[in-house]
């Protein structure tokens, strides 16, 4: 099984301290690690044989796309990003899943290109720190306040 997969089930469980709500085709969950404060992941319902958007149906499609869209409006809403950055990358867990990073100024301190640039010019060892993970607390107002907006707008 893989890492979102599992991550699903513990959704379902119960058991995901970052599950924040179920969408039509989809889980929305805050990141494990929050450099880039407000990261969240919308996580494609179904693994299986479906690994690319192009996989899709074209009606499944535009809803993923629609639903990953109001998230990263949520996102953007709840954690006050000048620019959302989206990635949907998968050469880790080819799982369909969005990465949504809220940006802001400075973010990337002096690395990139003199601070600019994608997430990813951000040093991993830093991202991926237990500096960057979000204490309980922290936890519990991020995943209250993104809720509270994509209600809004669901
Ligand atoms: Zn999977």
């Amino acid at each position: 099984m893989c890492l979102i997969c599992e991550r699903i089930e513990m959704i379902k469980k119960g058991e995901n301290p970052y599950f924040v709500k179920e969408l039509k085709t989809g889980y929305v969950v805050i990141g494990d690690y929050q450099h880039f404060y407000g990261y969240t992941l919308f996580l494609y319902k179904h693994h299986g044989e479906k690994t690319e958007l192009f996989h899709l149906d074209p009606l499944e499609r535009a809803e993923f796309l629609e639903e990953m869209t109001i998230v990263a409006d949520a996102v953007s809403r709840a954690f006050g990003a000048e620019k959302i950055n989206y990635e949907l990358l998968g050469m880790g867990d080819a799982h369909l899943h969005w990465h949504l990073f809220p940006r802001v100024s400075g973010d990337l301190e002096n690395y990139g290109n003199n601070g600019r640039g994608p997430v990813w010019w951000y040093p991993m060892e830093k991202m991926y720190s237990d500096d960057s993970r979000p204490s309980e607390q922290q936890l519990a107002d991020m995943k209250r306040k993104l809720l509270d907006e994509l209600e809004k707008l669901l």
